[in-house]
């Protein structure tokens, strides 16, 4: 099997990177799955970690329904633990069925049925709203096992961590919490810039990945689909106040709405990859974009670049007003 990093030489560009000093978190993602986001996520990231000093990443794959980052870094893990969430217990002696309880839930996790209050574990968030709402302190907490986190080393000694929801759970966004608290500060102490593979889609646990972040990058491809999903995936920036850019894959289908969307709505073209068959066989077979075509070390390390000096502008901004 190979190792990426014995394949591929970058040439650093440190000097564009605008003057930002790591941490800066990029979260990578698309509207919805199979545009190639893991493939620019990890390529980004060993991208960084040829590009000289001052820059090394760290590498985490939230995608925790169907994490496969590591098919193409190839980590080693050496650490392990539980995810839980902290869902209610009733006391049936103290309960007195007034309902409140239930009132707040917005999940719709715990009701009342007749003189009966129950929990619907796999509907819990673990909010905590129930327990601090009832009058009578009939609601105590137990830990719920959801999944597992694992961090190890992948290529180039890039940190690696990721989180795997136990097969059926459909709490994802409190798995990616906990992976961003349990990894990010190790990271970030050491000076490294954090790279999110986002979950496909927009709905929470997207969200729960770029809260957070520096920076967004989309990727999308150029059909009504792409189109599509890549407005959802603007409004979820928009939500979150987090500046993004795009990259356009499999470039050369499609039409040219994505690129008229994107001059629109203020978002950089950042790369372009074209639809190109060694690269939809390379990456079906778990090698890396940097691998199948070195040349594109050097491009995402420019993408990096202009994130960075994006983010200093934006800083200096703040920094004057
Ligand atoms: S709020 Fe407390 S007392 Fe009221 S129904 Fe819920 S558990 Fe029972
Ligand atoms: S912890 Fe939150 S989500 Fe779970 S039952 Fe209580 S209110 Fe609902």
């Amino acid at each position: 099997m190979h190792r990426p990093e014995q394949d591929i030489m970058v040439s650093g560009v440190d000097e564009n990177r605008g003057g930002l000093t790591p941490p800066l978190r990029i979260a990578v993602a698309s509207g919805k799955g199979g545009t190639g986001k893991t493939t620019v996520a990890t390529s980004l990231a060993l991208s960084l970690a040829g590009g000289g000093p001052g820059l090394p990443p760290a590498f985490l794959d939230c995608d925790v329904e169907g994490p496969n980052a590591h098919l193409f870094l190839q980590p080693t893990f050496q650490r392990r633990q539980d995810v839980a969430i902290q869902i209610p217990r009733v006391d049936a002696a103290k309960c007195t069925a007034c309902g409140r309880c239930a009132e707040v839930c917005e999940y719709h996790a715990i009701v009342v049925l007749g003189k009966r209050t129950l929990v619907f574990s796999q509907l819990c968030h673990g909010c905590g709203s129930c327990t601090l709402v009832c009058p009578e302190n009939a609601i105590s907490e137990e830990p719920h096992a959801i999944g597992v986190l694992e961090a190890g080393t992948a290529a180039y000694g890039i940190p690696f961590a990721r989180g795997v929801l136990n097969v059926g759970e459909p709490m994802a966004a409190p798995a990616i919490r906990q992976l961003k608290h349990w990894a990010i500060p190790a990271a970030e102490a050491e000076g490294r810039v954090v790279i999110l593979d986002a979950p496909p889609g927009t709905s929470c646990p997207v969200v729960e990945t770029g809260r957070g972040a520096d920076y967004l990058l989309f990727v999308t491809e150029p059909t009504p689909f792409g189109l599509h999903d890549l407005r959802l995936a603007a409004d979820v920036a928009a939500e979150l106040g987090i500046p993004a850019g795009v990259i356009i894959n499999r470039d050369g289908i499609g039409d040219t709405a994505v690129d008229e969307f994107c001059a629109d709505a203020g978002l950089p073209v950042m790369l372009r990859i074209p639809l190109e068959r060694a690269i939809a066989e390379g990456s079906a077979q778990g090698r890396t974009l940097v691998k199948i075509h070195p040349e594109y070390a050097l491009r995402l390390q420019a993408v990096f670049a202009r994130i960075s000096r994006q983010m200093a502008a934006k800083h200096a901004a703040q920094c004057n007003s």
